[in-house]
Parts: structure tokens; C-alpha cells; sequence
């Protein structure tokens, strides 16, 4: 019956290889992906294994921070150690570092911001015209996250929208697509969240808690590990 099984298991994967994927063809063709992240390791905590594949195949991508949380930092930490931390940490995932920006927009004043941040978007939009746009969903209940995810969605409208999973922040998340990593994809997220000796303390940045999400999410959809990400808008 085991054997069964696995004879199965793989004739569908097998199966699966020979009918053209048009999912993961539509991945592999983006060329220029974003990522927004409100403070530094949003990105790589919401998208961290995305990006390692997509940088894997070839993909330009860029990293827009936009605060260094001065006023959050537990004390004993210089104040701009997450503008070092956040370049230690991109560098993981294969980012170069001229493909990375940091804002230092203070924290938890996004809202009162957002004209600014919109036309920091909005000439991002101008000038890159990026294939694939990772941002906050909008059910993320933390205000700047949701500055990011309103703003992002005007800036970006005429291009692939996702919204990043942040489990705990999120009161309502509509689980529209399944991004599948390899455990590789899945090591270099949790060695870019290793770099920030500043959130050590927070209980997130357990390496067990990042494998067991994307391993539950990889397995709902029959695969080792996945990313899960909110549609806004699929241009293609
Ligand atoms: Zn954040």
C-alpha cells in the first residue's frame, strides 16, 4: 500500500513536469521584482524565500525599506544598526546592495506620510517599471503596513500586485497564491533573519517558527515549502 502510494506520489510529480506550467513560467519571466517592506525585515520575513528563487532564476531584484525603527531598538544597540542589519540581511538573499534602499521615515508615523511616500512610489514606478510588486496586505492591522499596502496599490496599479503574509498582523488573509520554495530557498531566508541581532528577542525570528510556516503552507498545496501571498493584481 506504502509502495503504492509512493508509486503515485511520483507518477503526479512526474505527470506534473510534463504538462506545461504556466504558473511557474509566468514566475520565471518576471524580470524586475520589488519589494516594500514598512521596516527593514518585513520583506524578508513576508517574501525572504520568494526572493532567493527569484533572484535563483535570474530575476533584478530591489529592496525599498522605509524606516530603521530608530525608536523601536531594545537598548544597547547604536541607533542605525538596522540600516547595517538590513544590508547583512539582503545580501543573504542575493540582493546587491546598490539594489537596496533604506528610508528613515520614523515608525508608526507612516499615515501622516503618505503623500510623501506615494510619490517616492510613484517615481520608483517612473523610472523601474518593475514586473512583480511585494508589499503589505491590507488586513495588516499595523498602520505603517498599511500605509505601504494603500499607497503601494495606487503606485503600482498597472503592474503584478502581491500581498505578503505577516501572520500575526494579519486579521483576514485570502490565501490566492502559493509560491513553492526548495529548502535552499528556505535556508537563505532564515540566514537573512539570523543577521538582525537587534530582533533576536522577538519570537518570530525563531528559525523553527519560519520552517514550520512554510512547510504547512508548502505541503497544502503538495509541495515542500511555500510562501503565501494575498492577489491584488496579476498584469501579464
Ligand atoms: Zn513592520
Amino acid at each position: 500500500m506504502i509502495v503504492q502510494a509512493a508509486a503515485a506520489r511520483q507518477a503526479g510529480v512526474a505527470g506534473r513536469s510534463r504538462r506545461p506550467d504556466y504558473a511557474r513560467a509566468m514566475v520565471e519571466a518576471w524580470k524586475r521584482a520589488l519589494i516594500l517592506a514598512p521596516h527593514t525585515d518585513d520583506g524578508e520575513l513576508g517574501c525572504g524565500g520568494t526572493t532567493a528563487r527569484l533572484v535563483e532564476a535570474g530575476c533584478d531584484v530591489r529592496y525599498v525599506a522605509f524606516s530603521i525603527a530608530t525608536r523601536s531598538l531594545p537598548p544597547g544597540f547604536e541607533p542605525d544598526i538596522l540600516a547595517r542589519e538590513v544590508r547583512e540581511a539582503t545580501a543573504e538573499l542575493g540582493i546587491p546592495e546598490a539594489n537596496l534602499t533604506v528610508h528613515d521615515f520614523d515608525v508608526r508615523t507612516f499615515p501622516g506620510r503618505r503623500q510623501d511616500i506615494l510619490e517616492l512610489l510613484v517615481s520608483l514606478w517612473e523610472e523601474w517599471e518593475p514586473d512583480v510588486v511585494f508589499q503589505p496586505s491590507h488586513h495588516d492591522v499595523h498602520q505603517d503596513h498599511q500605509t505601504i499596502a494603500q499607497e503601494g496599490l495606487r503606485a503600482f496599479k498597472r503592474t503584478t500586485i502581491l500581498g505578503y503574509e505577516i501572520p500575526w498582523n494579519n486579521f483576514d488573509f485570502a490565501y490566492g497564491a502559493y509560491l513553492a520554495l526548495e529548502r535552499r530557498h528556505l535556508e537563505r531566508k532564515v540566514a537573512a533573519l539570523s543577521r538582525y541581532a537587534s530582533q533576536k528577542h522577538r519570537r518570530y525570528a525563531d528559525p523553527e517558527y519560519l520552517w514550520n510556516l512554510a512547510r504547512v503552507h508548502g505541503v497544502n498545496v503538495n509541495r515542500e515549502y511555500a510562501e503565501c501571498f494575498q492577489v491584488y493584481r496579476i498584469v501579464a
